[in-house]
């Protein structure tokens, strides 16, 4: 076997789910981080459902849930004490095989996925740092700097997954508009005594600042997040001891033994492109904001999964190399919104102006607890949090409308009958509910797509599906085309257009 022509620059969580992805399917790659190990803070803690239905895919999720742990309740609290109590636990149920927030940090998030690399018979080349590269019609070529000298790498395929200082994202001249936040934040993993159970969220609010505490780990171990009081105005040398008695105050507690302190500012920008040529930027790379709402993390994961498959499809001969014009127009659109709804509730949570005040002093109190109250309001935060609302409906793959379902959704999941078991293949498939015509088969055994039907029922019907419709599923469970009726056409005309030469 030749040299892989996919280099992965950046073993995060990123480049580390895109690798698994091209294992998954025998696309050779090489995995390079400038690191000497997996990442040790722990940054990231909420893993999404859609993080977790693709780790599915991947057959990771089983023992990823077994690692964390699953966030209960969210408690909102004041100075006079509790304002709300949200429950989290079965929050999507009905949605999702995971109807829940999951917390695993991301340091023994890295490693597991790190070991997993190892168990496929992968190795991350560590101590491994790209410096530059050209490009032209026929490939790339990226410069390694390593302990022994310097390597030159000449392949197809280069992915920026080397997150918010991208090397790659520089040397490819591409713009990262956007801004930095005034507000300076602190971040402490640390031993506390408090009033709070183990596995909730607690988000204390006070006039002028608030504290989000998570459960990290064993118990007794919480992260605590919050302003750094303007007080302090931009000294760089302060410690948690700087700030000690604020966060005490406001979240009620005692801090014991501090393990990991820093202060950092936030950053919004996304990349003008996430492709030029034959180079791509996916996760940090291309789009940075807000930790509010844990989502940094799992969009560079769905980044990774949407490029992961293309690849594989056009490296495999199995789909046009225009295929891979379409990761930029569904993953960029997704982070521009994404990064504008932060933007929005970070500013309303911790901005100085009037919106803020409004946010603290009203909307949380009073507004919040009555809006949640109702089911229908949990579940579509659920949705948007969980981010199994993304959809494609403008991408180039999509095509077709039934009943309220469009091509680009994510295949709804129909509770009770697993339909996403068949998705564990990472092929293109068939489904239907109801019956399959004589034609319909005859199709997809020519274009050797598999067919999985279940009958049609009440679930079915709840979950927005419509009987006896033609969807045709992505590897990465997005519907690429739907149609009713007899006619195979569309979906003949949708394959041939794509490139598609069958599986
Ligand atoms: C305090 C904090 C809390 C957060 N909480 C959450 C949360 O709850 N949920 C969530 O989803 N997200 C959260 N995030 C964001 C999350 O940590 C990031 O979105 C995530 O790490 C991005 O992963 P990545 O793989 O794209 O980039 P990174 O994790 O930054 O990985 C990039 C990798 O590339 C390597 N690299 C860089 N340059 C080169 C080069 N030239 N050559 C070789 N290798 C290179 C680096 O060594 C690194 O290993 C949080 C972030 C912070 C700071």
């Amino acid at each position: 076997m030749g040299e892989p022509q996919v280099l992965i620059v950046g073993a995060g969580p990123t480049g580390l789910v895109l690798a698994l992805w091209l294992s998954k399917t025998g696309t050779p790659f090489r995995l390079i981080d400038r690191k000497a190990r997996p990442g040790e803070a722990s940054r990231a803690m909420a893993v999404q459902a859609r993080t977790l239905e693709f780790y599915r895919q991947l057959g990771l999720a089983d023992e990823v849930i077994a690692a964390g742990f699953r966030m209960d309740h969210l408690h909102l609290r004041n100075e006079s004490g509790e304002l709300v109590t949200v429950p989290l636990g079965e929050v999507g149920k009905g949605e999702s095989p995971y109807p829940f927030v999951l917390s695993f940090p991301q340091d023994d998030h890295e490693r597991f996925l790190t070991d997993h690399l190892r168990a496929a018979g992968h190795t991350i080349e560590w101590n491994t740092e790209l410096t530059g590269f050209t490009q032209n019609a026929e490939g790339v070529r990226a410069v390694l700097r390593k302990a022994g000298g310097e390597e030159t790498w000449a392949g197809s395929y280069l992915c920026g997954c080397d997150g918010a200082h991208s090397v790659v994202r520089h040397a490819a001249n591409i713009g990262f508009p956007g801004g930095t936040y005034d507000q300076r934040f602190y971040v402490a993993d640390a031993e506390a005594k408090g009033n709070w159970t183990t596995h909730d969220i607690n988000a204390h609010l006070a006039e002028k600042s608030f504290c989000l505490v998570f459960p990290v780990r064993t118990e007794g171990q919480f992260r605590f997040i919050g302003l750094v009081p303007e007080a302090l105005g931009d000294r760089e040398d302060i410690g948690f001891d700087d700030l000690r008695a604020g966060v005490e105050k406001v979240t009620g507690t005692q801090v014991t033994r501090v393990n990991w302190f820093a202060t950092y500012r936030i950053h919004h920008r996304v990349a003008d492109h996430f492709r030029e040529g034959r180079v791509f930027l996916v996760g940090d790379a291309g789009h940075v904001h807000s930790p509010a709402g844990g989502q940094g993390m799992n969009t560079g994961i769905g980044d990774a999964v949407n490029l992961a498959w293309k690849l594989a499809a056009v490296l495999g001969g199995k789909a046009a190399a225009s295929l891979l014009d379409s990761y930029e127009a569904e993953r960029l659109p997704f982070a521009r919104s994404l990064v504008a709804t932060t933007d929005r509730v970070f500013e309303a949570i911790v901005g100085r102006g009037f919106m803020a005040r409004m946010i603290r002093t009203v909307v949380a109190p009073y507004v919040l607890p009555f809006a949640l109250g109702f089911q229908a309001v949990r579940r579509a935060q659920f949705r948007l949090v969980s981010q199994t609302r993304i959809a494609y409906r403008e991408s180039p793959l999509s095509d077709g409308t039934v009943g309220g379902v469009h091509a680009g959704d994510r295949l709804p999941w129909v509770e009770g009958i697993d339909n996403f078991k068949p998705l564990e293949s990472l092929d293109w498939q068939i489904h239907v509910y109801g019956t399959p015509t004589a034609e319909l088969r005859e199709f997809a055994a020519k274009m050797k797509l598999p067919i999985h039907e279940w009958p049609w029922n009440e679930a079915t019907k709840h979950a927005g599906l419509e009987k006896d419709t033609v969807w045709l599923v992505r590897p990465d469970g997005h519907i690429g085309h739907t149609h009713q009726g007899p006619d195979l056409e569309g979906m003949r005309a949708y394959w041939e257009r794509l490139g598609f030469a069958g599986q």
